[in-house]
């Protein structure tokens, strides 16, 4: 049979290794090791019966000793490193009631809703009211009603996106204009006039660049009555235009074409950067273009059971987005649409 070591001498070392180990996993081998159903000293009791019996009690005495003192090294150690793994977990998950708090920040109306709501209250404030309409559209309501007969050149002008067949109705395309809204609320009134709304709200043209997205916001304004004249419609579009810019400003007509009014106009207002002295942002003219608009064309009018022998209308559109872009001095579209909180949160305030 081997030589062994005597228990006293083995339980040194069975000592010294408790406090050794550095976590829970190293001190359960330790235990295994020393005290395990084949540990060392559970070994050196099987092997009692190898010694003469006069020796046996004593030194089963011992190994037990050894047992004991070994297990309450352990338990000690274990103690102490459970201890150390609680306080840590406390230090870890500590909160400190001195830090600023987590809590919501505040959020803020994207510069676009601003532009629009602004431009909703300030015509409500002269009596018009707020229509919506269909984004998916059909060729009646975006074109053939407006005065763009099937084959008119116009149509080419608006790039738009058609949708397959299949997927909807033959000619449902996305509204390039609020215009639509328009027919839609000239003949839901049916015949009901006066009628004075604006529908703002979000229309689609295959575009995209600095001043261009495919998706964009624009407003219409449809006033029809008797006796309505373009100097009603310059005189309310002056107004709104120094009402949402907050100062005074020279506006000025130029002729142009649109196939749903009769005459039409593209609308300048004075350079809102440089006040008419000539910017960049004008062209050095001291003039930006800001809108269309005219007189609703008689045909229109007929399209929607509107008697154009007894009443007149204009009716004008503006790019909301457009109107933001000056008003809060953003010299790149898309920014508006790329969700950079950075940027966005510069209009949180107002
Ligand atoms: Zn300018």
């Amino acid at each position: 049979m081997p030589a062994r070591e005597a228990p006293t001498d083995l339980t040194g070392r069975a000592l010294a290794e408790p406090a050794a180990s550095a976590d829970l996993a190293r001190l359960d081998e330790v235990r295994v090791r020393w005290l395990g159903k084949k540990g060392v000293l559970t070994e050196q009791l099987k092997s009692l019966g190898a010694l003469p019996v006069a020796e046996r009690p004593a030194a089963g005495a011992r190994i037990n000793e050894a047992k004991v003192a070994v297990q309450t090294a352990i338990d000690a150690r274990r103690a102490e490193l459970e201890a150390g793994e609680i306080k840590q977990k406390l230090t870890a998950g500590r909160i400190d009631v001195t830090l600023p708090g987590r809590g919501e920040e505040p959020g803020g109306l994207h510069p676009v809703t601003r532009a629009r709501l602004r431009i909703e209250q300030l015509f409500r404030d002269v009596g018009f009211t707020v229509a919506q309409g269909p984004e998916i559209e059909d060729d009646f309501h975006n074109f053939t009603a407006l005065n763009h007969p099937p084959d008119h050149p116009a149509r080419a002008l608006h790039d738009t996106f058609y949708i397959e067949k299949g997927d909807a109705p033959d000619g449902a395309l996305l509204r390039t204009h609020t215009s639509p809204v328009q027919i839609r609320s000239l003949r839901a009134a049916g015949g009901r006039l006066p009628l004075a709304v604006i529908a703002p709200g979000r229309v689609y043209r295959v575009d995209s660049d600095a001043t261009h997205t495919p998706m964009f916001h624009q407003v219409e304004g449809l006033l029809v009555d008797t006796d309505v004249s373009f100097a009603n419609l310059k005189s309310i579009l002056h107004g709104f235009m120094e009402a949402f810019f907050e100062r005074d400003l020279a506006m000025r007509l130029r002729p142009s074409y649109f196939p749903f009014v009769e005459p039409g106009a593209e609308v300048d207002i004075t350079c809102v950067e440089c006040g008419g002295k000539g910017c960049r942002l004008c062209k050095h003219t001291g003039w930006i273009e800001v809108l269309g608009c005219g007189m609703v064309h008689p045909n229109v009018l007929r399209s929607c059971e509107v008697d154009p022998e007894h009443y007149s209308g204009y009716a004008f559109g503006m790019g909301i987005d457009r109107l933001a872009m000056l008003r809060y001095g953003v010299n790149d579209l898309r920014l508006f649409f790329e969700s950079d909180l950075r940027f966005l949160r510069q209009f949180r305030g107002g």
